[in-house]
């Protein structure tokens, strides 16, 4: 069972009562009162006065700000042993923010009027908080006259935006202290721009609304590099860019290997039916019937894109003994050599693959090259794999394929209409997108958020790649001069030294 910390235990964590005496926070510990919160409960207003401090005993909750158009942006989520409100029992203070419960919540609660009594009877305890403030004000009057006299924290500040806990912690790794990093869970967009004041440089994700308008707004805060946090850059108006005098970079290449592990991940579960089994023994059923799989060795795969992670693709399949058809625009004789790979055409790739993983980009003519056609060209009972772009497949296309059993199995990565479910939390909400539900239902579909990038390796190379671009920067390099940068069309990229 979880100990729970006692409340004068998290009461002597909290800044502003850490130089009292156990009897002194003992005294205010009892005349806190346990209050529970549901999730969604509002616990406090943004804007309206408040007398009462919170400290989380367990649970959390999400600190929520109103943004331009009114609605409430998420700004951090504060957890256990961690206090909202304290200026409050001190005196009736305005909310600087909208407190919500993220979920089930028991806070501690202790408002204006008990802490004030408690004080009059204890002038000791008056005291040495008094003195433990005029310390606090003094290391702040220390802090404005460094400000002022220009002796500050000189390091060029980064906003991240999107961030999630595994940001923090890679990027916090590699930063190793060089820049001023700043982590906000929101996404970029027109209502949350206005974080970005006073950085010089903001680190997006493939979520983030870089239109026209939002990098006019990050100019006028003085915004001069975006350094995108990923390969892709189709969220990103590189002409603005360009016209406001905003460099771009981004991350060509991390860890191939990552994306063509999970491809495989997903063909054997699939294959051996592994979620099924695994589901059914967590319930004590231990029959096997309909858990029926078929062996990779000597089955014939089919590779669409053999670049980076198609490449690492063929060599994990050849060690599976399977025979290896790729297709690709460009070939790569050589490398088809060294791995027995059979390069064939489109139509011969279709006709005889038992497995048939998808690894190119997605391009004009790449666009639903799974369709009607062409899945009525597969085998019977073919494993389709896709780990690049949701567009490459005709979803509908699919789900008839599903439907007929001319598609065995489906392991998906990446999903046409993905940008509003994938890398959030929907759990308790309704999905609307009634093909991604359908899709959801088959038995013989896996389906992941967006995670075949998502290995230690790979978030540590798309951090260092990141970071050496935006060293550059802070060098003096702007636009092409800067490793990794996206040009407007016509104009040539630098390679990084490291060539990723
Ligand atoms: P790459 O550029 O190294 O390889 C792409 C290959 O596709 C190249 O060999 C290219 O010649 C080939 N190609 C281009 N046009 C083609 C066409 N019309 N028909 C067939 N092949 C064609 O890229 P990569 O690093 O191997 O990445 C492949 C894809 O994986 C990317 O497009 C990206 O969208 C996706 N990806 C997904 C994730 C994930 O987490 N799911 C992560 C990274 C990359």
């Amino acid at each position: 069972m979880e100990k729970k910390v006692s409340p004068a235990k998290l009461l002597a964590n909290i800044d502003i009562f850490a130089n009292l005496d156990t009897r002194s926070i003992e005294l205010i510990a009892q005349r806190m009162k346990l209050v529970r919160y549901k999730k969604d409960d509002i616990i406090c207003n943004e804007g309206e006065t408040g007398d009462r401090m919170f400290v989380i005993v367990g649970g959390e909750i999400s600190v929520l700000k109103k943004g331009n158009d009114d609605s409430d942006i998420k700004i951090t989520t504060l957890g256990p042993g961690e206090v909202a409100g304290v200026m409050s029992i001190f005196e009736k203070d305005v909310r600087s923010a909208t407190l919500q419960a993220a979920e089930t919540l028991e806070l501690l609660v202790l408002d204006k009027d008990t802490f004030q009594e408690i004080l009059k009877r204890n002038v000791e305890m008056a005291n040495k908080l008094l003195a433990h403030l005029s310390r606090q004000l003094r290391a702040e009057t220390y802090t404005v006259a460094k400000l002022l006299s220009g002796d500050v924290d000189k390091r060029m500040k980064i906003a991240f935006f999107d961030s999630k806990p595994y940001t923090k912690s890679v990027f916090t790794q590699n930063n190793k202290e060089h820049f001023s990093l700043h982590f906000f869970e929101p996404r970029l967009n027109v209502d949350t721009v206005s974080l970005s004041a006073g950085f010089q440089v903001v680190c997006a994700f493939v979520n983030d609304d870089l239109s026209a308008r939002v990098l006019e707004q990050l100019k006028q805060n003085g915004v001069k590099l975006v350094a995108m946090r990923c390969a892709g850059y189709n969220n990103v108006d590189i002409d603005a860019a360009h016209k406001l005098g905003i460099s771009i970079t981004r991350v060509p290449a991390y860890s191939p290997n990552a994306v063509a592990e999970h491809a495989i991940a997903l063909t054997l579960a699939l294959n051996r039916k592994i979620y099924r089994a695994y589901n059914r023994v967590r319930e004590g059923n231990f029959s096997l019937t309909g858990l029926v799989g078929s062996e990779l060795y000597q089955k014939t795969a089919g590779v669409i894109g053999i670049g980076k992670i198609g490449k690492c693709l063929v060599q994990i399949l050849s060690g599976f003994g399977m025979n290896i058809l790729g297709y690709d625009k460009f070939q790569d004789g050589e490398f088809a050599e060294q791995h027995k790979l059979a390069y064939v055409s489109l139509n011969e790739l279709f006709a005889a693959a038992d497995v048939i993983s998808l690894h190119a980009p997605l391009l004009p003519e790449t666009y639903h090259i799974i369709n009607k056609d062409s899945i009525q060209k597969m085998k019977p009972g073919v494993i389709l794999v896709n780990t690049s772009r949701g567009a490459l497949i005709d979803t509908s296309a699919l789900i008839n394929g599903l439907k007929s059993g001319k598609i065995g199995a489906a392991g998906l990565d990446v999903y046409e209409e993905e940008e509003e479910y994938f890398f959030e939390d929907l759990s308790d909400k309704i999905i609307t997108d009634d093909t991604l539900a359908r899709l959801m239902t088959f038995n013989n579909v896996i389906i992941t958020g967006h995670q075949a990038f998502l290995t230690k390796e790979a978030l540590s190379e798309i951090a260092r790649v990141t970071l050496e671009s935006i060293i550059r920067f802070e060098q003096g390099g702007r636009f092409r001069e800067l490793p990794n940068a996206v040009l407007p069309k016509g104009e040539k990229e630098i390679k990084s030294r490291a060539g990723v």
